[in-house]
């Protein structure tokens, strides 16, 4: 069944095979994947998932997502507003679409 919460680990990361990744705070204080520099930002009961990856300039000494994110609501970036909701996740294909299809594509020399 699809897990739409998020405990600060990597959604896109979670959907490959392989171990789940911690996200750490950048110097934008957004979430970050030490991985696939994927973003996320909030801390209550909602992250948004970011279509901007980010750049791998952690805070230091590193702050760790699974501290403060427990069981947050996952939604998408809005188009419209940054800093708003553009709703959530109905399934994982959902959210892998979105992952590969709206957010940046990850700065690497795979195809
Ligand atoms: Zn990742």
């Amino acid at each position: 069944m699809f897990d739409s919460y998020n405990d600060g680990e990597c959604p896109q990361c979670k959907l490959a095979p392989g171990p789940a990744v911690a996200m750490e705070l950048n110097r934008e204080d957004h979430w970050e994947c030490p991985v696939c520099h994927l973003q996320m930002l909030g801390s209550g009961g909602q992250v948004l998932i970011l279509r901007e990856r980010g750049s791998g300039n952690f805070k230091e000494p590193r702050v760790l997502a699974p501290h403060s994110i427990v069981g947050a609501f996952m939604c998408r970036q809005s188009t419209e507003d940054p800093w708003g909701s553009g709703g959530y996740f109905r399934s994982a294909e959902d959210l892998r679409t979105f992952l590969e299809q709206e957010v940046d594509a990850p700065d690497s020399t795979e195809d």
